[in-house]
């Protein structure tokens, strides 16, 4: 039967495919004994849903070595799923319980797991306490089979893509998507500006989050159509309807194509103010996508990202390579890498293990906070960017920066990076350029430190929309406050692009509301010239500057900002954005 749903609309574009549900819960199962001369059949399903699995893991292995990017961690990632799949405690202890106690084969196997993780939640050791999670999943996909729902990666039609169904995904289960070929995803919870939204336009593939109930409603390889622009998803669709999505989805890939004349244009208004338009990016591999639409270089390199899905921190070498091979995929651009911004929604598999529970984690130790705290990890991560300096334009954009002792210590660290590299005689860029990110709105309020002591400044909008309007950008209840056109949000905006420009600082920004064209000529009249975003959004947001008048938006968005009345207010963007 055919029903839809309506969520958030995180990431635009239209995608039709078959459901791939993913859970983190053990799947609930029936529990029954089977008669004495069935057993053998019963042990039979479950040798028979082992080597499913096992033939499943190899097509995604496949699957994944012919896809884009690295996929050596994801491949690894199979592995270690093959090798649980053929331990004697999951591939033999269930078959005794299905000789010994004829158990029906999902039991056992459940039986089995609970006894497993039972020992593992006892383990001292952070990291292998974390592989649980790893067995579980296991598990789930031998339930999957055994319950009918066997996943057909392989059978799938020509045109249809893998639409991940999940009540919840974390950044670091969204980044793995860059490893596999993924038409879109649904979530039951999330906001609009969480980190796994981000990551979903980044990805440019259709989201739509908060659907509260999609992953209990939706069966495996159910057809979907996910709507990503307007929030919809629709569940097992009409012939008509279908119909009707697939050409729609023509026409937008049509425009997207139709964009790509602008790729070599110069970014200039009608009244030939150049706006500088660069990119926001998660992993190296990302600078493909960088360079197929030419921006003028990264804007934002959200570091952590690299920090994610792995048991350990990587090294000061590793992430070296990791930030020269930007660097020198954009010769002559600037690369701006930001320092950690650990916590909140983005955490580690051993920040996860060790956490204590943080009650408001977005008002915890996050960024900057938790790299004062961890000055070891923070100086590997400031030597390895150092190092990257000397292969072309580094720039260090530290967040979450409110205090000027924070601005402080982070100087001072960064002098003791120098220092040590310099007696290793490691050649570096002695005057790299530092920034803070103003997404604390004290530190938009009191920019004076920043403007003394720092060279440049980006506004990170998400942040600064969540602590200004005091809501959780991951709270989908809360995500009809989320407003980036509240009076204050603006005001806070322009009054840091205006300080900026008076103390000569370069400012720009890097928030979601860079990439959003309904608000390109607004951020215009505020006197913002440079612009971050997902490489997806950036050749949009070129048309709306070629399209717009610099020094007319200047008058205009003044007035507009000393409007208090929402209602006035939009109508005086909408006017601004038809003229
Ligand atoms: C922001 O807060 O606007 C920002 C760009 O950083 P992040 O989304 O990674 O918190
Ligand atoms: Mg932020």
């Amino acid at each position: 039967m055919s029903f839809v749903l309506h969520g958030l609309a995180v990431s635009p574009g239209i995608s039709i495919g078959r459901a791939s549900l993913i859970s983190h819960a053990t799947l609930e199962v029936a529990q029954y004994q089977v008669k004495e001369r069935d057993v053998e059949a019963e042990l039979a399903r479950f040798d028979a849903a082992l080597g499913a699995v096992r033939s499943e893991l190899d097509t995604l292995k496949i699957e994944a070595g012919a896809s884009l990017g690295a996929p050596a961690e994801l491949s690894a990632f199979v592995d270690l799923h093959a090798m649980i799949l053929t331990d004697p405690l999951l591939a033999e202890v269930p078959r005794q319980l299905i000789r010994e106690r004829r158990c029906n084969a999902e039991w056992a196997l459940v039986q089995q797991l609970e006894q497993i993780t039972a020992q593992f939640d006892e383990i001292e050791d952070a990291y292998l306490r974390e592989r649980k999670q790893d067995i579980v999943q296991v598990v789930e996909r031998v339930l999957r089979v055994l319950l009918g729902h066997r996943r057909k990666l392989s059978r799938r039609g020509r045109d249809e893509e893998l639409i991940i169904v999940a009540h919840d995904l974390s950044p670091a289960d969204t980044i793995q998507f860059k490893k596999l070929k993924i038409g879109g995803f649904v979530t039951d919870v999330g906001g609009a500006t969480s980190h796994t939204a981000i990551v979903a336009r980044s990805l440019a593939i259709p989201a739509v989050v908060g659907l509260h109930h999609a992953r209990s409603l939706i069966q495996e390889d159910e057809l979907l159509i996910v709507d990503g622009t307007r929030g919809v998803l629709i569940v097992a669709p009409d012939q008509r309807v279908l119909e009707e999505f697939r050409l729609r989805k023509a026409e937008l890939e049509l425009e997207r194509s139709k964009l790509q004349r602008l790729k070599t244009a110069h970014a200039v208004t009608l009244d030939g103010e150049s706006i500088d338009l660069s990119v926001n990016i998660e992993l190296p591999q990302d600078i493909d996508k960088v360079r197929e639409v030419d921006a003028d270089g990264v804007g934002l390199f959200r570091t952590e990202f690299l920090f994610m899905n792995r048991g350990d921190s990587p090294s000061e070498d590793e992430q070296f390579e990791a930030y020269r091979s930007v660097v020198k995929a954009l010769p002559g651009k600037p690369v701006t890498i930001r320092s950690l911004d650990l916590g909140a929604d983005k955490v580690t598999r051993g920040m996860r293990a060790a956490a204590r529970i943080e009650t408001n984690p977005a008002l915890g130790m996050r960024a900057i906070r938790y790299c004062l705290a961890e000055p070891q990890l923070f100086l590997v991560q400031l030597r390895a960017i150092l190092r990257a300096s000397h292969y072309g334009r580094v720039r260090l954009l530290v967040p979450m920066l409110a205090h000027a002792h924070e601005i402080e210590q982070t100087l001072v660290m960064l002098s003791l990076a120098k220092t040590q590299l310099a007696e290793a005689k490691v050649k570096f860029d002695e005057r790299i350029e530092v920034g803070g990110m103003i997404e604390i709105p004290a530190a938009a309020l009191a920019l004076g430190p920043f403007l003394k002591r720092l060279d440049f400044l980006s506004i990170g909008t998400n942040d600064l929309i969540q602590y200004t309007l005091a809501i959780d950008r991951t709270d989908e209840s809360v995500a009809y406050l989320y407003d980036p056109l509240h009076p204050a949000v603006l005001r806070l905006i322009a009054m840091t692009i205006a300080a900026g420009r008076r103390a000569g600082l370069p400012v720009a920004v890097c928030g979601e509301m860079a990439g959003d064209p309904s608000l390109t000529r607004l951020l215009l009249g505020m006197g913002l010239t440079q612009f971050s975003m997902h490489p997806a959004q950036l050749l949009e947001i070129k048309q709306q500057v070629m399209k717009s008048d610099y020094s007319l938006l200047r008058g205009r968005v003044a007035r507009l900002l000393r409007q208090d009345d929402p209602a006035r207010l939009l109508g005086m963007l909408l006017k601004l954005n038809a003229a």
